[in-house]
């Protein structure tokens, strides 16, 4: 094994305890008691005014309690995981996960993860040498589960690697053309994430504009990584695009390239099977210019989809708002995040917080777009693109059997 294969492994590896974790949370029970809830604390503050789908999140297993309260209090009338991971042996995590959802009474859907090591160590180990394949094969089952769209993480193009073990796996990667194509054929929408910030390629240093968030998190700079450079991942993500006119794409983070809107706005113009959505990065577009931004809203208003990156958790200490810093998230950055996010969208209120202050020391300006817009953005565009509608009406939070006051004279014993 050379340096660099072991090298090209290891990064793999972290991927991989990375989801074999997640899946440990299977164990949790989803034993509940259902009562119906008025609508009152969400109507109160006004954030039931628009139905919302939030497309962008990652439940854990045991969290589907919580996010029905954060739907409930938040106005949010469904949620997409895009933590759906792979189904079958060893772990079943698509199956728990999507066991999980069907608990939430239809307001959580699930996007499957391709079984990338699985497939690529495969090919490694010359047992099959079509990964594409055998994912697009374990999709079919995906969607035979219920999953209604694929998630590819930014693994692709960062981390996982090539079946020769000597270099990471391009995003447009040949190889991989069947399990895309294979999405298009199922119908099934490709949630990518591809890059990040392009604050992480830069020195991790007082003068990053991110240096808040890479001082709380230093393994998130890719200065001096074997990684690509930022503009190759975003060139092969338009290569990928534009290779599969049949399969939709929904380029995450606001295309994948937040700093640049204008970028984003040719990218939809030259490719009709892209979508964006809006996670994670309302703290990007927000510093752009308002009046520009709206525009862009208007002319795109078809192919711009809600989304937060929310992470939800059983316990407080595992919720991530976007981005968290050095310490666990407090119910105050829940409330500053949506309520900042509603306000970017609905008011033409200048230099306020931003949802997530820890990734950048700016204020952020309000679109104010009309409603007709902002039903689209938060609710119809997600609806016609994923062919999926979480139930009307108010939210049905559920609590644990455990947690009950057990009724007068129950039936103790039997
Ligand atoms: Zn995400």
């Amino acid at each position: 094994m050379t340096g660099s294969r072991r090298s090209a492994w290891g990064v793999a590896g972290v991927v991989l305890l990375l989801s074999a974790l997640g899946a440990l949370g299977v164990a949790g029970t989803m034993a509940h008691k259902w009562r119906g809830k008025k609508q009152s604390a969400a109507t109160e503050r006004g954030a039931a005014r628009f139905a919302r789908i939030d497309v962008h999140t990652h439940i854990s297993p045991d969290g589907v309690e919580r996010a029905l309260q954060i739907m409930e209090t938040w106005g949010i009338a469904g949620m997409v995981n895009l933590s759906g991971m792979s189904p079958g042996p060893p772990h079943h995590a698509l199956e728990t996960q999507l066991a999980a959802a069907r608990a939430s009474g239809g307001r959580i859907a699930v996007f499957a993860n391709a079984g990338f090591m699985k497939a690529l160590r495969m090919a490694n180990q010359g047992v099959r040498a079509d990964y594409g394949n055998v994912m697009a094969e374990e999709l079919v089952l995906s969607k035979q589960l219920g999953a209604i769209g694929l998630k590819i993480p930014k693994g692709l193009g960062l981390g996982y690697p090539a079946p020769d073990g000597k270099r990471v796996l391009p995003v447009d990667d040949p190889g991989l053309d069947p399990l895309f194509e294979k999405a298009g054929e199922l119908g099934m929408p490709v949630a990518i994430h591809t890059g990040d910030p392009k604050a992480f390629w830069q020195p991790a240093d007082a003068k990053n504009e991110r240096w808040d968030e890479l001082q709380a998190h230093p393994e998130w700079s890719f200065r001096g990584q074997p990684v690509p450079s930022w503009e190759e991942l975003y060139a092969a993500f338009e290569r990928r695009v534009a290779r599969h006119p049949k399969t939709t794409f929904i380029g995450v983070h606001f295309g994948n390239d937040p700093e640049d809107p204008d970028r984003v706005a040719q990218m939809l113009d030259k490719y009709p099977n892209l979508y964006i959505d809006t996670a994670a990065r309302v703290p990007e577009i927000g510093r752009q210019d308002a009046a520009k931004m709206r525009l862009f809203y208007e002319k795109y208003q078809d192919r711009i989809l809600f989304g937060t990156d929310l992470g939800v958790a059983a316990e407080q200490d595992g919720m991530m708002y976007g981005s968290n810093g050095a310490n666990p998230p407090t119910l105050e950055d829940e409330a500053r995040y949506f309520t900042s996010t509603w306000r970017y969208f609905e008011t033409r209120d200048k230099q306020f917080e931003s949802p997530t202050p820890i990734q950048g020391r700016w204020k952020i300006d309000g679109v104010g777009l009309p409603e007709a817009i902002l039903r689209k953005i938060y609710f119809e565009n997600a609806v016609r693109v994923l062919k999926w509608r979480p139930p009307s009406g108010p939210v049905m939070v559920p609590h644990h059997a455990a947690d009950a006051v057990p009724p007068p004279n129950g039936p103790a014993g039997k």
